[in-house]
């Protein structure tokens, strides 16, 4: 089989994939370094070479040489394969958790223009990298980028007694990271939500394939459309209103891309689990009876925070627990410090991932946090494997595995 990039030559336009407004982002970069103090890739690895400025000064180099007027009259210069190679790597070491973009001066909306340089990259065959390559044949095999059987997609963990029905205007989408890599996270959700009395629907565990995020953030976009219309049809047929889901990458794209794939609007809308579990303790759907007299210190996912901007629900949820004491994050909100899950980076970086849950950990430590509470199945996966090997341990607890414990649920 002949590759699509095989014809690509290194002198070829770099612009293809970028907004309009992306083009300005990459002229507008003053390089005045504010985002470098922010960002916990280079805090762990303190390689200058990988910095936002750096990447955004090495692609502005590339569209120079290959789309400026200059080039256009003169002709495209052909870029060193090398470089090439040594931009693809430090776009992919990124986790995309975006806090450049929050901190830059400018404004450059980073988490949104990092993945549309991968894809580039990808375009042109140098990524992704590693194991991020195997996701694309993976999902077509099984729907999930791990490889694992569709079969054991709910049954390792789904708990007994809890109803599913056909149909129901909530629908509930587990997420792949969730359903085979954080167990606990996932039956905490369904257990909530049985307890809130509302009754909801779930796609048969074959039908409930991944929603592209990892594809999305790798580049590799070819299947995104399928996998997109597929699920929505699912849900539709099945005469959902609201689609809820955990995992912050899921929220994020099905918030924000599915609509774009799907072609229109999307004919249900899509909620965070703390969303709806915050709206039942306040309608008094939701009651916590039980003392929980304990420090406990609640980690903004950067996809959920700076990604959707759900910051005080999780929050809510949490001042539901009588007795608790509730601690933030030095870095907390819109300025939450990425636990090294993020960008599937850890794939291929995972020592760097290692290094930056350790981080998390140390602070919640330092603050003597009783409970570390995540609310991300890939930060839940990430921040457990660093503590394996931590000096000291703190239990490390997502929200709805708490919240359904203190129902006396699971
Ligand atoms: S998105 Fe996060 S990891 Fe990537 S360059 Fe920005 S701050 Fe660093
Ligand atoms: S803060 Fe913004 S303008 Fe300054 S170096 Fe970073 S990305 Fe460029």
């Amino acid at each position: 089989m002949i590759s699509p990039t095989c014809c690509m030559k290194n002198s070829d336009s770099f612009t293809k994939g970028l907004t309009p407004s992306q083009r300005i982002e990459i002229d507008a970069c003053t390089q005045c370094g504010e985002c470098l103090e922010c960002c916990p890739v280079q805090q762990v690895t303190k390689n200058p070479d990988i910095s936002p400025p750096e990447k955004i000064r090495m692609f502005r180099e590339f569209i120079t040489a290959t789309d400026s007027l200059k080039a256009k009259f003169l002709g495209a210069k052909e870029i060193d394969r090398k470089l090439l190679e040594d931009f693809t790597r430090a776009i992919f070491e990124c986790t995309t958790c975006g806090a450049c973009g929050q901190n830059c001066t400018v404004g450059i909306n980073t988490q949104r223009l990092w993945p549309m340089l991968r894809k580039e990259m990808v375009r042109r065959g140098l990524g992704p990298l590693g194991p991020q390559k195997d996701m694309p044949e993976a999902i077509g095999k099984t729907g999930n980028p791990y490889g694992k059987p569709a079969e054991e997609r709910y049954s390792p963990w789904f708990p007994e007694g809890v109803q599913v029905v056909e149909k129901a205007p909530v629908a509930y989408y587990a997420g792949c990271t969730g359903a085979y890599e954080a167990h606990p996270m996932v039956k905490g959700d369904v257990l909530v939500l049985q307890a809130i009395g509302e009754p909801f629907t779930m796609l048969p565990p074959e039908e409930e394939v991944c929603c592209g995020f990892p594809l999305f953030i790798t580049g590799q976009h070819d299947m995104l459309e399928g996998l997109v219309k597929r699920l929505v049809e699912g849900y539709q047929a099945r005469d959902v209103k609201t689609l809820v889901c955990s995992c912050p990458c899921c929220v994020n794209i099905m918030a924000r891309d599915w609509p774009l794939y799907y072609g229109k609007e999307l004919p249900f809308r899509i909620r965070h689990i703390t969303q709806v579990v915050a709206g039942a303790f306040a309608a008094g759907r939701l009651k916590i009876e039980r003392e929980l007299r304990e420090r406990i210190i609640y980690h903004d996912p950067c996809y959920l925070s700076r990604g959707v901007g759900i910051m005080e629900e999780p929050r809510d949820v949490l001042k539901n627990i009588p007795g608790i004491e509730l601690l933030e994050f030095d870095h907390n909100r819109l300025d939450s410090r990425c636990c090294g899950a993020g960008g599937a980076a850890r794939k291929v970086y995972h020592e760097n991932a290692v290094a930056m849950g350790r981080l998390t950990i140390d602070e919640a430590v330092r603050k003597k946090a009783d409970k570390l509470i995540l609310s991300c199945p890939a930060c839940y996966a990430k921040v457990h494997e660093a503590m394996q090997d931590h000096e000291t341990k703190i239990p490390i607890v997502d929200i709805m595995e708490l919240i359904a414990g203190l129902l006396g649920k699971g």
